[in-house]
């Protein structure tokens, strides 16, 4: 097998080969950025399968749709292994996975997919509670999915500040929990947490589980949460056959619920648990090994390990520091084009990295008023969450259940009727009379124009006709009527604008052709949903500069990284620093331990953003942002310090 790699120009180190080599029980690979954690993965499920484990009992669990891709493809490339063998490993991200089993089992709770949605349901909690301006709604949906991750109910909330406002977070979170019960609705987080409990309750399919997987895979372990870890140790139980790859250093989403101590204590756990060192980066060259080792050096809470590079670079990290961020796209703009144009790189050989989204917007205009290809991967939508897209899917949810009010919600600007007002109306009238279906309760509303009613009536009429047809067949009848409120809604917006929601739809016909009927098409909808939470967008091919945001980043390796908006408040973020993103009522209940760990993932952030680099590294730190004089990182400027060379241009 081994001879077979090389052949294929896979060159393992004998640490890796003793990984491959790994006979039962669990296994732990613990090492930091690019010293080929993943390809040993890749190489031992190769081994698994030549030795004959049939490729459907092998679970490997990703971080993202696409690492889970890009995995299957690595596997069937190994000599001897076909690709349909390669394609039967069970991979893919716990959402899609275990939403996949949830639903083979006849679990038909709807899934709360839109985050619009569920915002809206704790705004309305707000309100009835007269505390619209207190919370925002998206922290204190984190806040929830924190705790839910943690294995924690709404009980558990408190002791960590004044009782009076922990009892009133008690209070909101317990209304949504309510709210989603009373509807049959749950969300992502909810998501695992039944999966956990069935498997608690379910003794059979536990046990169909545990007879099912022989071998289980945990890429990028590091941020699994205990609700996802539990999951799995229970399906590894007993065999523990449970290979754990990863890098607390690289924990990067324990704002929702991730916790790097998992992977700190496996081995104490697991005492019998064979822990295989890799020390040796193939990634980046001797230089940034050197600056990104003392970056992280920041942190307390971490585990040493040794590592050594071998590549020797030619070109030092350098440190840009443009006037502004207008000046800071500029500067990245001149160095990428003349690396195309000097050195034969190509664009693609170019990512830059930013923390937060809002961060990106001088770069994104730069690179469009340039005409540089570029690709970016932001935003967490899925294509069937795009605004022209979900109002048409939501037709299609309605014809299952008529009683889906956020599909509801979700068609009520294609019927002109105002959102806020109309849900409050159908909210109130179904709390009198829970029986009633909300889309008869439309015709109800008050002061309808005669138009809107007859509106109202030929869209109930549609809606019925939908369950009968095929996907296809069902989005074109949509559309018709559809077609005709974007064309009055775009009228004054450009035609291109037009263009692309045409050219949306008809892309949605394209994808439910593969299906025979409405409810497997939109069981595959709440699939893709599901697997694009926390993910970046499909790359389109070609050459292109990408951009995308630090934890997108995770797990991928370019040539040349620019790393930008290294200045205090935006890494670290003044979310960790002061709370500024909570509201004041939140930020009080929070200790100051929650600071010191905020700012230690801020750390390892930038750990993970300067990791990605292979031959090159920029990073930028603009002297004003916003209007205001920047303090350079405190990561960065340490480094600085201690050695990475200063320098404008190469
Ligand atoms: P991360 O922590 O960022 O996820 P990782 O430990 O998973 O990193 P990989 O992505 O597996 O690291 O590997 C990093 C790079 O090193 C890849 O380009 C990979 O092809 C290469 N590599 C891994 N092992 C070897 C090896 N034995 N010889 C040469 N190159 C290797
Ligand atoms: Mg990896």
């Amino acid at each position: 097998y081994f001879r077979a790699l090389e052949q294929a120009g896979m060159h393992l180190n004998r640490h890796q080969i003793a990984a491959v080599r790994h006979g039962k029980g669990p296994l732990l690979l613990l090492a930091g950025a690019g010293t080929g954690k993943t390809t040993t993965v890749v190489a031992r499920v190769g081994y698994l399968l030549w030795q004959g484990v049939p490729a459907k009992r092998i679970l490997l669990l990703t971080f993202t749709r696409k690492a889970a891709e890009e995995m299957q493809s690595r596997i069937a490339r190994i000599p001897g292994i076909a690709p349909a063998l390669a394609r039967g490993v069970v991979a893919g991200t716990y959402h899609s996975i275990f939403l996949r089993l949830l639903q083979s089992r006849g679990y038909n709770q709807r899934i709360l997919s839109s985050d619009a949605f569920r915002e809206t349901i704790i705004k309305r909690i707000l309100r009835q509670m007269k505390l619209q301006d207190s919370y925002p709604a998206e922290t204190l949906l984190a806040l929830f999915g924190y705790y839910k991750n943690n294995l924690m109910t709404y009980q558990d909330y408190g002791g960590q500040g004044q009782e009076e406002l922990d009892q009133e977070i008690r209070t909101i979170w317990m209304a949504y929990e309510q709210f989603k019960t009373e509807n049959h609705y749950i969300d992502f987080d909810d998501m695992m947490i039944e999966m956990r409990q069935l498997l608690l309750r379910d003794a059979a399919l536990l046990q169909t589980l545990r007879d099912r997987f022989d071998f289980i895979f945990v890429d990028e372990y590091q941020d699994t949460t205990p609700t996802q870890d539990s999951i799995v140790k229970m399906i590894a139980t007993p065999k523990n056959n449970l290979c754990v790859v990863g890098d607390d250093q690289q924990s990067i989403y324990g704002f929702r619920g991730a916790a790097a101590s998992i992977i700190q204590d496996f081995a104490k756990e697991f005492p019998r648990a064979a822990l295989i060192p890799l020390t040796i980066n193939y990634r980046s060259t001797s230089q940034i090994v050197g600056l990104t080792d003392k970056v992280i050096l920041h942190n307390r809470s971490r585990i040493a390990k040794v590592m050594e590079a071998t590549v020797q670079g030619k070109r030092p990290p350098l440190f840009l520091r443009p006037r502004d961020s207008e000046d800071e796209a500029e500067q990245l703009i001149a160095i990428m084009a003349r690396g195309v144009r000097e050195l034969n790189y190509r664009w693609a050989h170019f990512v830059i990295l930013y923390r937060t989204t809002a961060y990106c917007r001088a770069m994104l205009e730069k690179l469009t008023e340039r005409h540089i290809p570029f690709v970016y991967h932001g935003g967490q939508e899925s294509f069937y969450e795009q605004r022209t897209v979900k109002p048409v899917l939501d037709y299609l949810r309605l014809a299952l259940r008529s009683d889906d009010l956020a599909a509801v919600e979700g068609i009520l600007p294609s019927l002109y009727l105002n959102r806020e007002d109309t849900m409050r109306y159908l909210e109130a009238q179904m709390a009198a009379c829970p029986a009633m279906a909300p889309l008869g309760l439309l015709l109800t509303l008050p002061g309808l124009k005669e138009f809107q009613v007859k509106q109202i009536k030929e869209r109930i009429d549609l809606i019925g006709r939908l369950a009968a047809l095929t996907p296809r067949a069902a989005i074109r009848l949509v559309r018709q009527q559809y077609d005709k409120y974007m064309e009055a809604d775009q009228r004054s917006t450009l035609t291109v604008h037009r263009e692309a929601i045409r050219e949306a739809l008809d892309e949605l016909e394209t994808a439910a052709q593969k299906h025979r009927t409405v409810a497997a098409f939109l069981a595959f909808v709440e699939q893709m949903i599901a697997e694009s939470k926390g993910r970046e967008r499909q790359a389109e091919d070609g050459d292109a500069v990408q951009l995308m945001s630090i934890h997108k980043a995770k797990g991928l390796e370019f040539h040349t990284v620019f790393v930008i908006g290294l200045i205090e408040g935006v890494i670290p973020h003044s979310a960790a620093l002061g709370a500024d993103q909570c509201s004041d009522r939140i930020s009080k209940t929070a200790g100051k331990s929650k600071v010191r760990e905020a700012i230690e993932e801020e750390c390892r952030i930038c750990y993970v953003a300067l990791t990605r680099a292979k031959r090159q590294l920029f990073i930028s730190a603009p002297e004003m942002y916003r209007g205001k004089d920047t303090k350079v990182s405190r990561f960065v400027e340490d480094m600085i310090k201690r050695g990475g060379k200063k320098g404008r241009r190469y």
